[in-house]
């Protein structure tokens, strides 16, 4: 009898869903928060195990620890002001096309968040930019394997989760693949995302969503060609109710509170993030534009990419404890805090997001006041 890993504990990384040779494995939604999780069709299945094999909470892959840290941002303005932090994502990108190599990330199709294969250079724009959803990987590592059997060089950006899942899936170190992972404090639901801009978008077409812009965390929702809804999220905390419950970790998949990859050991050849915590002095002499990433190389493989992008971005480098230290997704998984608790609540009985998040902070405003009086 095939027992995939424990619900509460699985990534929702898509690994048992390529490996079946049967294709008896489907991602079906659970509510209240709509995460996807396998659902085998016992029927289709041969029990050959392949699942559970995969499967990177049963069988978790090594992970290794990073000699170095560099502050890092792209050279290109444009690049930089249109990533996420510090385009380091889009210069990998670029730098594989360039080399007819092809590329793996997450690209936001209308109110679609999910993984894409690309290999003309023009399209590395597609997979720019953060996108706070998880996304739909589909027959991905599938596509992976076909490219590295046909001797492509591939590079695949994702979540630790599905790095993870990559590694497990093809068994084998290709030289020829690059796997990057982000530092992550966790995903919230395509449904959840989904019914969200449907709510703000009504019947109109929704061509792409932005998460970032040039000031900070913005929800921006492009129809056609134009912003139908712009929420600059520090400015203007609570009208944007998805991106506020995601800002206060409310939202996240059950299993990134106990996410085994939020730690400074890492699954990939590199993982890149946001250096938080990065002493502002020693960059205080450079002509930047936009934010500064950290990249930490934890492969051979890793460092020598790092190498090859030379005069496409500035490094500069940074003790290792820095980046560790600023960003506590290197050290600890998001909190499950008291206010995530009584929102799930409130998701659990049916409530909407909105509805949720107003009364959990209806009660814990409240709660904290009389805990100060108290303390006082
Ligand atoms: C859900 C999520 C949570 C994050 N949490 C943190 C955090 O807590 N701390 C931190 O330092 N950094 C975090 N990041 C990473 C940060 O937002 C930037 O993505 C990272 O710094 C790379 O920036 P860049 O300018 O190099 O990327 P860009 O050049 O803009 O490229 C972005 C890359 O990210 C990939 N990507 C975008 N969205 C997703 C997604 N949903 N799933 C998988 N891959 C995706 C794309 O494929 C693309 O290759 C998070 C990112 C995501 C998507």
């Amino acid at each position: 009898m095939i027992k995939l890993c424990q619900e509460n504990l699985c990534t929702g990384c898509w690994g048992c869903y390529d490996v079946c040779p049967k294709d008896a494995i489907s991602m079906v939604p659970r509510s209240p928060m709509g995460d996807r999780h396998p659902v085998i069709d016992r029927k289709k299945c041969i029990e050959c195990h392949l699942c559970e094999n995969v499967c990177p909470i049963l069988n978790p892959p090594k992970c290794k620890s990073p000699e170095n840290s560099f502050a890092s941002w792209a050279n290109n303005s444009q690049i930089h002001i249109k990533s996420a932090s510090g385009g380091i994502g889009s210069v990998l990108a670029k730098h594989f096309l360039n080399q007819g190599g092809v590329v793996y990330g997450c690209t936001s199709e209308g109110a679609e968040i999910r993984h894409i294969r690309i290999a003309d250079l023009d399209e590395y724009v597609r997979i720019q930019g953060s996108k706070y959803v998880q996304s739909s990987i589909g027959k991905i590592y599938c596509q992976i394997k076909q490219d590295l059997i046909a001797g492509r060089r591939v590079l695949f950006i994702g979540t630790p989760c599905q790095v993870a899942a990559l590694r497990k899936y093809l068994k084998k170190d290709y030289e020829q693949l690059l796997m990057v992972d982000l530092i992550c404090h966790g995903v919230p639901s395509q449904y959840l995302f989904e019914s969200h801009i449907r709510h703000i978008a009504g019947n109109k077409p929704v061509t792409t969503v932005k998460f970032r812009s040039e000031d900070g965390f913005c929800l921006n929702i492009i129809s056609g060609s134009q912003s139908i809804y712009k929420n600059y999220v520090w400015k203007d905390r609570y009208t944007d109710v998805y991106f506020t419950a995601f800002l206060k970790s409310y939202t996240f998949r059950e299993s990134c509170y106990t996410c085994p990859y939020a730690k400074s050991e890492r699954v990939s050849d590199i993982t890149i993030g946001d250096f938080w915590g990065l002493d502002k002095d020693i960059i205080k002499n450079y002509d930047i534009k936009d934010g500064v990433s950290v990249i930490l190389p934890i492969t051979p493989k890793g460092n020598g990419i790092i190498e090859e992008l030379n005069s496409e971005i500035s490094l500069v480098a940074r003790p290792v404890e820095e980046a560790i230290t600023g960003n506590s997704q290197l050290r600890h998984p998001s909190r499950k805090s008291f206010g995530c608790k009584i929102f799930r609540f409130f998701m659990s009985k049916g409530l909407s997001l909105k509805q949720s998040l107003y009364l959990s902070d209806s009660l814990l405003i409240p709660a904290y006041k009389l805990y100060d009086r108290i303390k006082k």
